[in-house]
């Protein structure tokens, strides 16, 4: 089966491609390369350097690779600069998914995977967050990534051939386990890649984002999950696609931990001690999210295989420990235009 992969050079995109051919997957990756980095997309998969705004070079490409189910990764994904500067957010996010959508019709593909996030539920009252939750999101990234949800939700009320799976992401981490793929944003604003750049000596301090939530500890807790689980999620609900299903699915672990709880972790892994600093909040961070994961095991048979956060880093310290400087090829530049562009 042809597969489109969306963002296909991104973090997790370049790890899904990856899994997809190892299955025996025939990959088509588009990407506009203003995050994503050329080399870590596999030799293997058919690359094609274009935006998802070109509906009409979109709609050939599927036409012409013969792309029978999408994956859809490609998206802005910072919540501090979704707040900052929130219009690329819904351009490049809700918007770029309906340039997507179209392409599909005019080309006859009705299924696709969709990477959403724990972003659409904002501060939740039950913890961990079932599927059911109230969604209201409080910053533009998980408004951009709720709005597709209810669209696609629509298009499958109106077509009883389309079929999608939502994935509601939660804080996605690691590397592989044989280090041949990572994870290099530029700007870097992640926790577990702040802390290990700094346990690299690359910059000096970590700053803890906020210590009066309430929280033991008076920092944020996360529900962090390994990329290659994530992946995993993928592969299953790719097979479970189907003419008119209508799913959304929490991928996370089930627990969280704090933000101070990551730096300690870090430390253990990497032997080095992480200086901190505190500054306030960021703006639209809810204190606490983390996944309720019932109801991906019970239908898709999902489980994580990684359940311990230093195993997580670990796999992380390997591949930053091995790419200092990330990627060869850095695409923060052409990014940061993109922005002020828009
Ligand atoms: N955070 C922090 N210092 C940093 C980066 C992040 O304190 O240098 C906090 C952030 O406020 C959030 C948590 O760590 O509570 C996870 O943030 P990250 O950016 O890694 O992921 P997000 O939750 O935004 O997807």
């Amino acid at each position: 089966m042809t597969i489109l992969v969306t963002g296909g050079a991104g973090y997790i995109g370049s790890h899904c491609v990856q899994q997809l051919i190892s299955v025996g997957h025939k990959v088509c990756v588009i990407d506009n390369l203003s995050r994503g980095h050329r080399e870590a997309v596999s030799p293997q998969a058919s690359f094609f350097q274009l935006d998802l705004l070109e509906t009409e070079r979109l709609t050939e490409i599927m036409k012409s690779q013969r792309i029978e189910k999408v994956i859809h990764f490609a998206a802005l994904a910072y919540v501090g600069e979704s707040v900052k500067n929130p219009l690329p957010y819904y351009t490049n996010n809700t918007a770029g998914t309906l340039s997507l959508l179209r392409a599909m019709q005019h080309s006859q593909v009705s299924q696709i995977v969709f990477s959403s996030s724990c972003a659409t539920y904002g501060i939740s009252a039950n913890v961990p967050v079932t599927e059911e939750s109230p969604q209201s999101p409080i910053n533009p990234y998980g408004w951009s990534k709720l709005f597709i949800e209810q669209i696609l939700r629509d298009c499958a009320h109106s077509d009883p051939n389309f079929g999608f799976i939502g994935l509601r992401y939660f804080n996605v981490a690691g590397c592989t386990h044989d280090g041949s793929l990572g994870e290099d944003h530029m700007p870097e604003t992640h926790l577990i890649p702040n802390c290990l750049n700094t346990a690299l000596g690359q910059q000096s301090q970590v700053t803890i984002l906020g210590d009066d939530y309430p929280t033991e500890d008076g920092t944020c807790i996360r529900d962090y999950i390994h990329v290659e689980d994530i992946c995993a999620a993928h592969l299953l609900a790719l097979n479970a696609l189907e003419p008119n299903i209508n799913r959304f699915y929490n991928i996370g672990l089930g627990h969280g931990y704090s933000v101070l709880e990551v730096v300690k972790t870090t430390e253990q892994v990497t032997g080095s001690k992480i200086p901190i600093e505190y500054r306030p909040r960021r703006p639209g961070d809810p204190p606490i999210l983390a996944a309720s994961n019932e109801k991906i095991s019970k239908e898709l048979g999902w489980s994580p295989k990684y359940t311990s956060l230093k195993d997580i880093i670990q796999t992380a310290w390997d591949w930053f420990q091995s790419h200092p400087h990330g990627y060869q090829t850095q695409t923060g530049s052409s990014s940061e235009k993109k922005l002020k562009d828009d």
